[in-house]
């Protein structure tokens, strides 16, 4: 069965996901959706983490929920294939990233003008605030569904008597390393990139009870790059830049943070910007640290910082930095959040 989702409204926003007819999709919509033919079970998160479920079978879905709603639809043919169908999950996946071996060569002209904007796998499914950088230390990455759910749906999931179980997909946390493994695995298998990166991380660091096995990380890393990973784009970069592990290829390195920078991935872009100022473009360079400061990448604030400091960048563009750093720093902010900020302080 085909899927087919109608928006009669501009704000109803498809991820490739849903374009690609996989499994799960989800939609922030202010008005109105209409799902035709074909049965959903819709789950609607509400706020806190809390859900509301219902069926609804074919003809018309129509809604006027409140402000940042959420609406995950599943399919119904997804739904009886179950798990074998799972497929990529919005975070920073970047679709069709199809080839083998570097990224294509991005121009310049798309680089400076795209990827101004956080890319959708840094908003937390949950809460659909986008989560604060870096996103490692206030977010999750889910092995059970490669979500990323920020500290602040954690803490209020374990308040909802859901310590053991995933605030996203409500699969039990593996008891084990062998267990986390195997969660992963099921999602490697059917090409989930962040599973594919989660497990080549495995093999690189000898998690989980793997032997470490650097060549079989290098090559599951290459394989979540083809498949869209923007983080893995970005250590690929790093490792071909640096000519870690690898055969030093600084443009190659330099290929895969620009496709990850066009694509929103901020330390990609702060990468690109420390490329150019260590080669002597100090103007290129700070206007990308501008992009990835206005994303709220502090470091990157801080090469402008330094910059105007030393005579390289304006006091308008460090004042115009430093004003959209602490806009994109407003929006990761809820209560919810500094409550866990709090609560894990105090539990380190
Ligand atoms: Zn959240
Ligand atoms: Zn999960």
């Amino acid at each position: 069965m085909e899927t087919r989702i109608f928006s009669q409204e501009l704000d109803c926003h498809l991820t490739p996901i849903l374009k690609n007819k996989i499994r799960v999709e989800m939609i922030y919509f202010r008005n109105s959706l209409f799902c035709l033919g074909v049965t959903f079970r819709v789950h609607f998160y509400v706020g806190q983490g809390e859900k509301e479920e219902r069926v609804v079978t074919g003809g018309l879905l129509v809604g006027r929920p409140r402000r940042s709603l959420c609406l995950f639809v599943f399919s119904e043919e997804a739904m009886c294939r179950g798990e074998e169908k799972q497929g990529a999950p919005a975070t920073l996946h970047s679709p069709g990233a199809s080839t083998d071996g570097p990224p294509p060569i991005v121009t310049e002209e798309k680089l400076m003008n795209s990827g101004h904007e956080l890319h959708e796998g840094y908003t937390c499914p949950l809460c659909c605030l986008p989560i604060k950088l870096p996103v490692v230390k206030h977010s999750e990455v889910k092995p059970c569904c490669s979500k990323t759910v920020c500290n602040g749906c954690r803490l209020a999931a374990c308040k909802h008597g859901m310590a053991n179980t995933c605030p996203f997909c409500r699969t039990s946390f593996p008891e084990s390393g062998a267990a986390t493994l195997a969660l992963v695995q099921k999602r490697v298998d059917v090409k989930d990139p962040v599973a594919t990166a989660l497990l080549a991380d495995a093999y690189y660091y000898g998690d989980h009870g793997v032997q470490q096995d650097i060549p079989r990380a290098i090559e599951l890393w290459t394989e979540a790059a083809r498949l869209g990973d923007l983080n893995t784009h970005f250590k690929l970069g790093v490792i071909y830049y640096k000519g870690e592990g690898l055969e030093l290829d600084v443009g190659r390195g330099v290929r895969h943070w620009r496709h990850a920078a066009i694509q929103g991935h901020p330390l990609s872009r702060h990468s690109l910007a420390v490329h150019e100022y260590i080669n002597g473009n100090h103007e290129l360079g700070v206007q990308h640290w501008m992009i990835s400061a206005k994303m709220g990448c502090e470091r990157s604030l801080n090469g402008i910082k330094e910059m105007f400091m030393k005579g390289h960048a304006t006091k308008a563009q460090y004042t115009a930095a430093l004003k959209g750093y602490q806009t994109a720093l407003e929006e990761t902010k809820s209560p919810q959040r500094e409550e866990a900020r709090a609560f894990f302080n105090k539990s380190k």
